[in-house]
């Protein structure tokens, strides 16, 4: 990252080219989920790299990343739409990432999320920030139970009302939360790779908690989390869900209608969306 903050042609080029990797593989609409201050390198954004200061905004940094979006969904014929995220330990980002979400609503950011430290505090500008986010018709997401424990889950849908959860592995420590996920019908984004590099979970995907939601009937999609750091790309997650999850084409198709169920586009995008997978899918299903 510390080569790219600040770089606004590059920004924009990696998330054109993001549409382009994602269209090789397939993929016909993704959500890409970023922080916008940790690619600023203004004074008052102060990030974990140590690197020049500078004059490009967070909102410099949306406004071209959705240039590189709009740019490459139509270059590569794939939808794409954007997650911005507050960052745990730096409550005082929450208000602005909440105004770009407000500014930018539709062209092409979708949703809201928490990400970092889950053992940090939930200091109340992130609890805004969620709130202020529903009233604005601004859909959500939450990391919880990654590192963190199943009460961070129980906190993401009760206080923050998130619609989705960031990996979730550790709900099932709860069965209490599981119960309340089931209630609430909460979307699981599950990221293999991810979850046994990060450390979250134990490198033994015979084993892994997917097997566990799949079991329990729950609502989950499976996808990269960061691909260049993990080396995750969705033919791996994907081949992953059906030598280790017992997954076959289709389980993997119906878990592709849940996640095209659980994206945050308008209802009618999503509707037109899940029809032509359908058409896709029909040999399958
Ligand atoms: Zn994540």
């Amino acid at each position: 990252m510390p080569v790219f903050i600040g770089d606004l042609e590059s920004i924009k080029r990696i998330s054109y080219e993001l549409c382009e990797d994602l269209s090789k593989e397939g993929a016909v609409y993704f959500e890409a989920r970023y922080s916008p201050h940790l690619f600023s390198n203004l004074p008052r954004v102060k990030n974990f790299f140590n690197v020049p200061e500078g004059d490009v905004t967070p909102r410099d940094v949306v406004r071209v990343v959705n240039e590189g979006i709009r740019e490459g969904s139509k270059d590569f014929g794939i939808q794409a739409r954007t997650v911005l995220c507050m960052i745990r330990d730096k409550p005082e980002w929450s208000a602005e990432v909440l105004e770009l979400c407000e500014e930018f609503h539709n062209d092409t950011v979708v949703g809201i999320d928490l990400a970092n430290n889950e053992m940090l505090e939930l200091y109340t500008q992130h609890i805004e920030g969620f709130k202020g986010a529903k009233t604005a018709g601004i859909h959500r997401t939450c990391h919880a139970g990654e590192m963190g424990p199943a009460s961070n889950v129980q906190t993401a849908i009760e206080i923050l009302e998130a619609e989705r959860i960031g990996h979730g592995y550790h709900i099932f420590d709860d069965e209490s939360v599981v119960k309340l996920a089931k209630e609430k019908s909460i979307h699981f984004e599950v990221c293999p790779t991810s979850s046994t590099r990060t450390g979250a979970l134990e490198d033994d995907f015979d084993n892994h908690c997917a097997k566990r939601f799949l079991n329990e009937g729950m609502n989950i999609s499976i996808n990269t989390d960061d691909p260049t750091l993990f080396g995750a790309t969705l033919t791996r997650e994907f081949s992953i869900a059906r030598n280790h999850f017992g997954m076959d084409d289709r389980a993997l198709a119906l878990m592709t209608l849940n996640a095209a169920q659980a994206s945050f586009l308008p209802d009618d995008q999503k509707a037109e969306m899940i029809k032509s997978l359908k058409v896709k899918f029909k040999e399958i299903l």
